[in-house]
């Protein structure tokens, strides 16, 4: 901290406590703030709750000019507003609406005066007045910084992606001589998302300020889902967390109003949220939310970004994520006061179908952004699927972060992996099974076969809605047949879908005549070439049974 000098050193503690009112910087806080006020471009990568917003507004208060943020979500600027507001601090944001021109008076008057002022990516788009205003600023050396929240939204592989924010980099463009440092941040972006985002916002050399992705006071769960354990969930939910806060995700709004309803009949004041409610229909449930008043939300995944609710005990996901990252955000919004909570994820491995089935009805599924989506949907699957690997290790080491699986283990609140390792419960052992995959590969071909059938027919064992079908005879005497004899229903299932998520499989989506679908298996590029004897492939393929 030396290079800012004592007497700013003081001035930082001295804005923190009397501006702010926090007694102390949190891990890495003030090392960003004095980077950024020195000038440089920052990044900062840290997860929610672990206080990004700090690390721009000290500085926007120290510096001289005004600092501009953008921000994707008209929620999101409103709840920064009201805070700086209640802070004194003066703060502005651009929403569009009757205020606008006295905004634009005031940037462009020569005692300008704001700290801070908020927009969307769509406003700067949009305003040329704005972008005027912004000049003017500039000119005079009263543009402090520019600042891009939620910067993930800018790369087309996060889970956010918002066409408007890729033209950020136009609009910096114009503040070039003297440079205005950038500063952008996240709470979720993979090495790849990061390095996409400093690619287009051109701060190759920022200095990157990260934070643990490890959130131990949270308990993560993966349970199969069917109507006992979801009875049997609500019950442990109500006798563990009575009367606290909790968040169940689902897929449809429909989901979310029967779930409510569930909720309710196991004791909870329970309610629905979704984009289907009117505007003031879901501000009020929000904000009895928020209250305490309503103590279960059953919302779609539209509910809760920049949500600041401290005592969420727990997050339920009734459905899938798209991705880890939407799953790590989702159920971050749990335990942001420290204390234990409670993450847990009814899984079907159906309810994938059903997500690709949106995400593919746009014709989108074979451009490159469509393949994206299904692997980042196919890395979430096996995070469920996965018996045998630490659950907080998947989700940090996703973001970057190295961990160490014997800490979980360890720790007070082992994730229910580790936890079955500890318990000596879970005696998984490792299997070859790459000459298994091979010879059901060669034997799907071109047959168009659901996955669970193709599973009963590796272990021989045709289930009696299957033996009717017409070709079953034929199917009887493929090589798979009767191949996993030794294999348990579970297992063998276990097995197909494995294929199917590591690419050795393909799984077609068929539609049905009301929309829906269901998968068919096919042979994959990677599968042939692993039964291509002229392809030496050396990947064995290994599953736990
Ligand atoms: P993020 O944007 O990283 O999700 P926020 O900036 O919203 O997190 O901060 C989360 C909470 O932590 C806020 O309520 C904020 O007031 C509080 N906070 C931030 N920094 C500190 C600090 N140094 N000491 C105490 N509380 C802090």
């Amino acid at each position: 901290y030396r290079v800012l000098g004592r007497e700013r050193h003081e001035e930082l503690n001295h804005t923190l406590k009397n501006v702010f009112g926090h007694n102390g910087f949190r891990f890495r806080q003030k090392s960003a703030i004095v980077a950024i006020l020195q000038g440089f471009d920052c990044f900062i990568l840290m997860p929610t709750g672990a206080g990004k917003s700090l690390c721009y507004q000290l500085p926007a208060v120290l510096s001289k000019g005004v600092t501009v943020v953008v921000s994707p979500l008209i929620s999101l600027i409103a709840d920064q507003v009201a805070k700086l507001e209640s802070l004194n601090i003066n703060v502005r944001s651009l929403k569009g609406g009757s205020n606008t021109g006295t905004i634009f008076t005031e940037l462009e008057s020569p005692n300008v005066d704001i700290k801070l002022i908020y927009v969307t990516p769509e406003m700067i788009v949009q305003s040329t007045r704005f972008q005027a205003s912004m000049q003017s600023l500039h000119r005079r050396g009263l543009l402090a910084r520019i600042v891009i929240d939620e910067a993930h939204c800018i790369s087309q592989w996060g889970h956010d992606f918002r066409p408007d924010y890729t033209r950020l980099n136009v609009f910096i463009e114009n503040f070039k001589n003297p440079r205005v440092p950038i500063c952008a941040l996240t709470a979720t972006a993979t090495p790849t998302a990061l390095a996409d985002v400093r690619a287009h916002l051109a701060v190759p050399n920022s200095k990157l300020f990260m934070s643990s992705f490890v959130r131990e006071n949270l308990k993560y769960d993966v349970v199969p889902k069917n109507s006992v354990t979801l009875k049997k969930l609500i019950a442990q939910v109500k006798q563990r967390y009575q009367n606290s806060s909790g968040i169940v995700y689902c897929l449809s709004q429909k989901d979310t109003e029967t779930l409510a309803g569930m909720f309710r009949d196991g004791g909870f004041s329970a309610e629905a949220y979704h984009a289907g409610l009117s505007d003031s229909k879901r501000t009020t449930v929000q904000n009895d939310w928020m209250k305490g008043k309503v103590s279960v939300i059953c919302a779609t995944i539209a509910f809760g970004m920049g949500i600041d609710k401290p005592d969420v005990r727990f997050v339920i996901h009734h459905s899938l994520s798209k991705s880890i990252e939407g799953y790590y955000q989702e159920t971050g919004r749990a335990g942001r006061d420290g204390l234990p909570s409670y993450c847990c994820l009814l899984y079907n491995y159906q309810d994938h179908i059903r997500l690709r089935n949106l995400q593919e009805s746009d014709g989108r599924g074979k451009t490159e952004i469509g393949r994206q989506h299904k692997k980042t949907l196919y890395e979430m699957l096996d995070y469920c699927e996965n018996v045998t690997k630490c659950r907080r290790k998947i989700l940090v080491e996703h973001f970057g972060e190295i961990y160490d699986a014997s800490v979980c283990q360890a720790s007070k609140i082992p994730c229910s992996v580790c936890e079955n390792i500890k318990t000596l419960r879970n005696d998984f052992q490792l299997y070859d099974i790459t000459k298994d995959a091979k010879i059901i590969i060669e034997s799907i071909r071109g047959l168009n076969l659901s996955l669970t059938y193709v599973a009963e027919l590796y272990r021989g064992v045709i289930s009696k809605k299957n033996q009717e079908k017409p070709s079953v005879n034929s199917h009887t005497k493929l090589k798979m047949f009767g191949l996993g004899s030794a294999v348990n229903d579970a297992d063998a299932i276990r097995l197909m879908r494995k294929l199917v998520i590591d690419g050795f499989l393909e799984e077609q989506l068929m539609s049905t005549n009301h929309g829906g679908a269901y998968g068919l298996l096919s042979q994959s590029q990677k599968g042939l070439d692993l039964i291509n004897p002229n392809i030496i492939i050396n990947d064995k393929i290994f599953i736990h049974f």
